[in-house]
């Protein structure tokens, strides 16, 4: 080995440990899942599960009178017992807890990694220079991303708009602007954790989306979290159209040990068992109500006109309610999650977005899109079905998960 040859390894080393010590503020053990990712990129485009009007596969539906708008008396709510209470416990976060979940967010993200991140990544690897050439594939990847037309253009447009302001010298640069404007995208003011505020009570969350995104898991997750931080928590199972998706919403009641008012029949009036929730919560000093909702109905329309209904029952309730309208959207819908978001957008006042099953999908990079799109913060996403799999969103820590192997 000459000379050279080793003061060439010496640089060559120093330059790369200096974009990753800039890139990683927080120094974490890396996984490399590029096989998972891979086989991922391929398996999501290869079942991508619909969820428009037309699919009927999910649930059939019962021809069904929507009842009318009622106060009711007559339902007779669970009377599960107060259960022993866990000493309300706020877990204080450990360095080495912080540790601990940035791996398990890096490992949900895995997937999404192997999208277009990676195929990014692998745009850089051992180029030195920025010519047109890395440039056209830079826009070509970003525009067969699932990130949406929209939002790619603006990344490309930053892009270019910093490069004739000769900003960016290297490869290097263009990564960490591309990563820089993301960040932007995904920073909606209120993004994050749900801030229960004192003195309001019962606080209520209302969550919609279309049927299988994921509301029932994700009400269920949410009430252990909260019971956990030491809120009362009372669930209301409003997706009145099936027994199963009760008898869903009751299991994560009783797992996380919280109650639930459920309809006294299948078909009745989604509002009226808020209504009763609300009552109940009202009379025992509940902290916070989360109401579940059906997804689909006969059509686009009727599904929004119930949803309407169900927010202005809330409100006549509860002075101010519904504090939180959140909307979950599934992350393997790809673009179709963008389509979803603007429709329910339309009807409904989002205070909030969760974006599950980021574990299971290469096109969890659509959360830009939609962050870009419709300017509404993500408050919590989904990584797997278990309760400890919601987690709050960070925009920084997301970012530092999914660029993180591609920077490596
Ligand atoms: P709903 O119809 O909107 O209430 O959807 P469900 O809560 O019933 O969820 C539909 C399916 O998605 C269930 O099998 C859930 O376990 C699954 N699911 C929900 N969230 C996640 C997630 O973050 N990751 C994964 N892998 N699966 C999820
Ligand atoms: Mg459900």
């Amino acid at each position: 080995m000459d000379l050279s040859t080793i003061i060439f390894g010496i640089l060559a080393l120093a330059f790369v440990g200096l974009i990753v010590q800039a890139i990683r503020q927080m120094a974490t053990p890396i996984e490399m899942d590029d096989e998972d990712g891979e086989s991922a990129l391929e398996q999501a485009r290869d079942e991508v599960p619909e969820h428009d009007e037309e699919d009927e596969a999910r649930e059939p539906e019962e021809e069904q009178e929507p009842e009318e708008e009622q106060e009711p008396e007559e339902q007779e709510p669970d009377e599960e017992p107060e259960k022993e209470q866990e000493p309300p416990a706020k877990r204080e976060k450990k360095p080495a807890d912080r540790k601990e979940e940035a791996a398990r967010l890096r490992k949900g993200l895995a997937k999404t990694r192997g999208g277009f991140i990676a195929r990014l990544g692998s745009l850089f690897k051992g180029k030195r220079e920025i010519d047109a050439e890395l440039l056209d594939q830079v826009e070509e990847v970003l525009f067969t991303a699932d990130i949406g037309v929209r939002t790619s253009q603006e990344l490309i447009d930053g892009l270019r708009k910093e490069l004739d302001k000769k900003k960016l010298g290297n490869p290097a640069a263009i990564w960490d602007t591309i990563r820089g404007h993301s960040a932007e995208m995904l920073s909606q003011p209120g993004y994050g954790a749900l801030k229960i505020p004192k003195g309001v009570k019962p606080f209520v969350v209302l969550v919609i989306g279309v049927n299988g995104t994921g509301k029932t898991t994700t009400i269920g997750k949410l009430a252990a979290r909260l019971k956990d931080e030491g809120h009362s928590v009372l669930l209301a199972a409003a997706d009145t159209f099936r027994a199963a998706a009760v008898e869903q919403l009751a299991i994560w009641a009783e797992r996380a040990g919280v109650e639930i008012v459920k309809p006294a029949k299948e078909g009745a009036d989604p509002s009226s068992v808020i209504v009763d929730a609300l009552k109940r919560a009202n009379a025992s000093g509940v902290d916070v109500v989360l109401a579940d909702t059906a997804g689909r109905l006969h059509t686009k329309a009727n599904l929004m006109e119930e949803l309407q209904k169900v927010r202005r029952s809330i409100s006549k309730w509860v002075e101010g309610a519904p504090h939180e309208t959140l909307l979950v959207l599934d992350a393997t819908m790809g673009q179709n999650a963008i389509a979803q978001a603007t429709m329910f957008k339309e009807a409904m006042d989002i205070n909030g977005l969760i974006l599950t099953k980021l574990d299971g999908t290469a096109k969890g990079g659509v959360v830009l899109g939609i962050c870009n799109e419709l300017k509404i913060p993500v408050r919590f996403i989904g990584i797997g079905e278990k309760a400890e799999d919601l987690r709050e969103f960070a925009p920084e820590a997301f970012i530092q998960a999914l660029y993180e192997s591609a920077d490596a």
